[in-house]
């Protein structure tokens, strides 16, 4: 079937196969997002227009130029057209409210995520090679759309720092290409992250996320038992596409019994 990225990229895409799931339960874990790019560029059958990308002697899109908005957004896809009531995700939450701890699954329905697509100045961006300006802290800023190529950075410098555990201000320190009187060099762009308070550190995100595409994966949760509200992310693990038994309802949050 035809479908239409966020970033303008328009494929013919085939449903998901058994054995890629598997492949996706055996991989899948933490930020590496690995082998969610090689299912969905498996899926691929053929480019009907390459919107901003450069494509292989193969005819696919380059896999280091991928924005991550188009891969959540195609998963979120092949998901709702390789599945039965696909477009319907139950999610298994916890309350957060003091005292309450509440457990219960949340059906997401996917059709009703707020899709935002690129424009075409930032297209036109994307294809020339150009980075990104904005101005956040203070401080003008150089930076690229969140893309698979950032994965391989990204480990390389968790590496060199010789930590663990991902965290934002990792992410934006692969994604900047340069702050205004800075060296380049993500050493330089993590030290100046890590000393901006968190008001600041949210301009930065801002900014950021301005120009980006893709599909916002932040769904409302209300408790069924104390009626605490509260903002989730969607989970992309191993269940990502497990089925579930009933056909819920049509419904971004739960709903009070
Ligand atoms: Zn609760």
């Amino acid at each position: 079937m035809q479908w239409t990225a966020p970033s303008g990229l328009q494929v013919e895409l085939r449903p998901i196969r058994g054995a890629e799931l598997i492949k996706l339960a055996e991989e899948a874990k933490g930020t590496d997002m690995g082998a969610i790019v090689s299912i969905v560029l498996s899926c691929v059958t053929e480019v009907l227009d390459p919107g901003p990308y450069k494509l292989t002697a193969a005819g696919r899109p380059e896999r280091s130029q991928l924005l991550k908005g188009d891969l959540v957004a195609a998963l979120l896809h092949l998901r709702a057209v390789s599945m039965p009531d696909g477009d319907v995700y139950p999610i298994d939450v916890r309350c957060p409210a003091g005292g309450c701890a509440a457990q219960f699954k949340c059906d997401v329905d996917l059709r009703e995520l707020p899709l935002k697509t690129l424009d075409q100045e930032a297209r036109d961006r994307l294809v020339a090679g150009l980075p990104f300006q904005g101005r956040a802290a203070g401080k003008d800023i150089l930076f690229d759309l969140q893309c698979v190529a950032q994965d391989a950075r990204a480990a390389s410098w968790m590496r060199t720092a010789q930590r663990q555990r991902q965290t934002v201000i990792d992410t934006y320190a692969v994604q900047i290409r340069e702050v205004e009187g800075l060296e380049r060099n993500v050493r330089h762009v993590f030290n100046w992250l890590c000393d901006l308070d968190l008001g600041e550190i949210d301009e930065v995100r801002a900014v950021l996320e301005a120009p980006d595409c893709g599909v916002d994966t932040d769904v409302a949760v209300t408790c069924p038992q104390c009626e605490w509200r509260w903002t989730t992310t969607l989970p992309f693990g191993a269940s990502f596409f497990r089925a579930h038994r009933t056909k819920p309802k049509r419904s971004q949050e739960t709903t009070v019994p």
